[in-house]
């Protein structure tokens, strides 16, 4: 039997929960199916939910029945039960650190923002956004100060913080700096490869209908449930996990048809982990949400590159492919296929980057991030010190802002902090992927004849069914048995393109 206190904070998390998720359904609409004529009314209907969100995520009565539950001996006491708590006394205090001018400031200053961003990216000039960058990196910085950080930290920390919990700048630099010299190694390597892989399978053209298909076919195989879950287009694909049974997802099509098939099994594998949460058990409690953009990016990102671009994988879809797909990849075998998804290339856009170099995008976008935030680096000398990273890191030139600074939308609202999880998902993806691989002896085979059963359950009781009981570091390390590092992604590249380049 639960304790009163306890009782009282669950029946109030479970009532934010859903009023979150008639959030989360109306923006999913919003994003795929809305017609325009709705857009000034649903503007209206949004700004309402988030404002009645953010009175109950930040009421005197939320602190006392959280602060009841712990100075409640027994409620402490249960290993669950203290993780809720533990955890709502977390988010209660984020959403309650700002004070409502600055959110508010933010908001107002933020959309001013990217639109001038929109403006200065379109015409490639910087000086257009630079003093909305600068605007918003005061801002930015003042809420960093408001969160606050640990002792010995810095202020990248209270950023950090908000999307990979407990994780600070210097640990994400000692995994990124020497991982930094070790990728760019490999890519030289790769440069100077006799025999790179051919591309031209992935020029095959395919229809749409069929490309739909074929992502659901794959997803359902993947063991994604498309009856508490469905599968619609958009413009930048996502994934939603709006309630217990209803998980959200969208792809786009009109590049290579294994872009599309990628982007649906990235957040397919994102899907996955929201079906896998034990969200129907702890309805609307911390523990049956996921732990970090980290984790969850790393689910993504095994489902896509891990196994999406083994051979394993394609000597299973191959088939399916030809048949559902495209004749013409009867003349195409595994193999060429296998090769052609695993092309490695330094490119100017982030979103466009293959597996390897993808890493070393971000690495420059923190290391940039961080040196604005502490003021080594001024707004005005972004451009530049961008461009220079860009040659440093990836060996190539960028000829304009556009395809350089201006790129990503993140910092234009004030975005900083976030992107290092994108690349720690792909560390903590292939340290899963060794760990699970001793765990699962016959996986590659497994996956060959298309049954991912095994895979699945690993990942629903390692990594799924805890959400935030631990934090990502002790998932990382109950998981794996160590503490995260980069020599299982390391290993992985190099140990799937120097045969592939035959280097
Ligand atoms: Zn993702």
């Amino acid at each position: 039997m639960s304790k009163p206190s306890y009782e009282a904070l669950v029946g109030t998390l479970r009532k934010t929960a859903t009023l979150k998720s008639v959030a989360d359904l109306v923006s999913w609409d919003q994003e795929t199916y809305m017609v325009g004529g709705a857009a000034e009314a649903r503007s209206d209907q949004m700004s309402l939910l988030a404002g009645m969100l953010h009175e109950r995520q930040t009421s005197s009565e939320l602190g006392d029945m959280i602060a009841a539950c712990e100075e409640d001996g027994e409620v402490m006491g249960d290993e669950l039960q203290s993780a809720n708590v533990r955890e709502s006394r977390r988010d209660f205090d984020l959403e309650t650190k700002l004070p409502a001018d600055l959110v508010a400031e933010a908001a107002k200053v933020g959309s001013q923002s990217q639109e001038a961003w929109k403006e200065a990216r379109a015409k490639s000039e910087f000086s257009l956004f630079e003093p909305y960058m600068e605007k918003m990196l005061q801002l930015t910085r003042r809420k960093a100060e408001c969160y606050g950080y640990a002792e010995g930290g810095e202020l990248y920390d209270a950023l950090l913080n908000l999307y990979e919990p407990g994780a600070t700048a210097k640990q994400v630099e000692a995994i990124f700096a020497p991982l930094r010299g070790r990728l760019a190694g490999l890519i030289a390597e790769l440069a100077d490869s006799s025999s790179p892989p051919d591309e031209s399978p992935l020029d095959i053209s395919m229809e749409q209908a069929r490309q739909h298909e074929f992502g659901q076919f794959v997803l359902k195989t993947m063991g994604f449930d498309l009856g508490t879950g469905r599968l619609d287009t958009t413009a930048h694909p996502f994934c939603s996990g709006i309630a217990p049974g209803d998980t959200r997802l969208t792809t786009r099509y009109g590049g290579r048809f294994t872009e599309s098939l990628y982007g649906t099994m990235h957040e397919g594998g994102h899907g996955l982990y929201e079906q896998g949460l034990p969200k129907t058990a702890f309805h609307g409690l911390p523990v049956s949400e996921a732990v970090s953009l980290g984790i969850h990016e790393s689910q993504s990102r095994l489902w896509e590159n891990l196994v999406g671009r083994s051979e394993a994988f394609w000597t299973w879809a191959m088939p399916h492919a030809r048949t559902m797909l495209n004749s013409k990849l009867k003349d195409v075998s595994v193999e060429h296929m296998y090769r052609a998804v695993n092309t490695a290339r330094p490119s100017l856009i982030r979103v466009e980057a293959d597996e390897a170099t993808y890493n070393l995008h971000i690495m420059l976008r923190f290391e940039l991030e961080r040196a604005m935030l502490v003021g080594d680096l001024a707004v005005k000398d972004l451009p530049d010190a961008w461009n220079a990273k860009v040659q440093e890191y990836l060996g190539i030139e960028v000829q304009n802002d556009s395809e350089g600074c201006l790129q990503d939308v993140h910092w234009s609202f004030g975005l900083m902090g976030y992107f290092p999880t994108y690349c720690l998902g792909n560390l903590y993806a292939s340290q899963f992927w060794e760990a699970l691989q001793k765990d699962l002896p016959n996986l590659s085979d497994s996956i060959a004849a298309g049954e991912f059963g095994g895979l699945r359950g690993w990942l629903q009781e390692n990594i799924h069914a805890h959400g935030r009981r631990y934090s990502a570091a002790e998932l990382c390390q109950r998981a794996t048995g160590q503490a995260l590092s980069a020599d299982p992604m390391m290993r992985h590249l190099e140990e799937t393109l120097r045969p592939i380049y035959g280097v």
